[in-house]
């Protein structure tokens, strides 16, 4: 789930408990659980025992770390560049669909760094991404099922998907 928390609701000097961390965001159903988890997960408690007290610095400083890695969290059609470290559109706007063992991967190139883009995909995207991007060397499996949805793709597009993936994406 991405949730954006507020980070000016948070009093810096102040110590809460995790009952009170919730009802500071009671209206987004913060869950003590959640709060549990985010210990779990690196927020910083006073002392580290129960009850756990946690500083509103703290709290500002995980919330806002977390805040930025969701803000990276990619839609359905988006891709991140590893080398980058940003969300990038795939160079000329192609990607490859390959099996990968149970899952499927959509496979770019990142039109800055020219680096090679992974992304674990599910079949039902497949009629998303092809909004986006012209989708080369479709997986056979799924060609059948759109194989009139693939004839409207430029020739270019369709002969291309026959060379290796540098070739066709360079
Ligand atoms: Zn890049």
């Amino acid at each position: 789930m991405s949730r954006n928390y507020p980070l000016k609701r948070i009093r810096y000097w102040y110590a809460y408990d995790i009952d009170e961390i919730c009802a500071v965001y009671k209206d987004m159903r913060l869950h003590p659980q959640t709060v549990l988890g985010w210990i779990k997960a690196g927020l910083k408690t006073a002392d580290g025992t129960k009850p756990f007290l946690i500083m509103g610095h703290q709290l500002t400083e995980f919330l806002g770390n977390r805040n930025a890695a969701q803000k990276h969290k990619t839609q359905i059609h988006e891709m991140f560049c590893m080398s980058c470290k940003d969300i990038k559109m795939p160079y000329r706007k192609q990607v490859q669909i390959t099996k990968y063992g149970y899952l499927h991967n959509m496979k770019a190139i990142c039109p800055d760094c020219k680096k090679i883009m992974n992304k674990g995909i599910s079949l039902e995207h497949y009629p998303t991404i092809k909004k986006f991007y012209a989708v080369v060397d479709v997986l056979q499996l799924y060609d059948c099922e759109v194989a009139t949805a693939t004839t409207h793709l430029p020739a270019q597009v369709l002969m291309q998907s026959s060379e290796p993936v540098q070739g066709e994406l360079f």
